[in-house]
């Protein structure tokens, strides 16, 4: 299983942090985790291409981490190339069906592909799905009505992307064992955002959870990553990383190492 951060920043607009979006390649399958506005740029300028996409989740309809749907939506009727070839699933929330009907409403049928192209997967809470032999678990994740925390399973490794959200005991008890934990720090200790989380809150969810590493990501300019990993790392003792746009973690039977 390896994951590589296109997007690790937020809805400030900075050139060397893209909104938030990461592509993780687990089972044989390509899957974007949020859509964060610049992830095609940058999953292309990494070297991959749309035609490996196999799905695309999508945390919670905060247009900074699905603004990019909107692109492949369209590309995927008018791209003759992608259009041809693609079978895309889109795992969300029940919560965003109706602003995707919305978009169609706005823009007509220039962004509504067959579902023999784009197969809608709508959840909720609790519930499950499988893309090729990766299997998906959802739980509540603290910060918008609709939005999801998710728990990818493929080869006997695990990876759990909890979106924005505040820390609660149940995300701790999904999370718990998994080889990875990618938080999204927001705020700092001093000045928590509310809805988020912040560094030493990171390092307790991931202790509380026994999860081996943990991913800080999503940070806002206010943040210092470099700060926010000792903080986390007061309160947990596995291997922590904080994200920048490119990097790869790979995680294997002997843990997460960076490519
Ligand atoms: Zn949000
Ligand atoms: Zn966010």
């Amino acid at each position: 299983m390896r994951i590589t951060v296109l997007g690790s920043g937020t809805c400030e607009l900075r050139s060397e942090r893209s909104s938030p979006a990461y592509w993780l390649q687990a089972g044989g399958r390509g899957i974007l985790l949020d859509l964060g506005q610049g992830a095609w740029r940058r999953l292309l300028d990494y070297g991959h291409q749309a035609a490996e996409v196999d799905a695309v989740i999508i945390s919670h309809p905060h247009p900074d981490h699905m603004a990019d749907l909107i692109p492949l939506l369209f590309a995927l009727i008018y791209d003759p190339q992608l259009a041809a070839t693609a079978r895309i699933t889109l795992l969300a929330h029940t919560g965003l069906e109706p602003l995707l009907l919305a978009l169609n409403q706005a823009w007509g049928d220039w962004l509504n592909p067959s579902p023999e192209v784009l197969t809608r997967h709508w959840l909720k809470a609790g519930d499950q799905a499988q893309v090729g032999s990766v299997q998906i678990a959802t739980a509540t994740a603290q910060h918008h009505p609709y939005s999801l925390a998710w728990r990818i399973q493929a080869g006997g490794r695990s990876l759990v992307y909890l979106g924005d959200s505040e820390a609660t005991s149940e995300l701790a008890r999904f999370a718990r064992g998994a080889d990875l934990l990618i938080c999204h720090c927001a705020g700092t200790d001093q000045e928590p955002k509310t809805g988020h989380l912040y560094p030493s809150a990171c390092g307790q969810l991931a202790a509380a959870a026994g999860a081996g590493s943990l991913l800080l990501s999503h940070f806002y300019r206010v943040v210092d990553p470099e700060e926010a990993v000792a903080s986390a790392a007061g309160h947990f003792g596995g291997d922590i990383w904080a994200a920048c746009d490119g990097l790869r973690l790979e995680l294997t039977a002997d843990g997460a190492a960076e490519l």
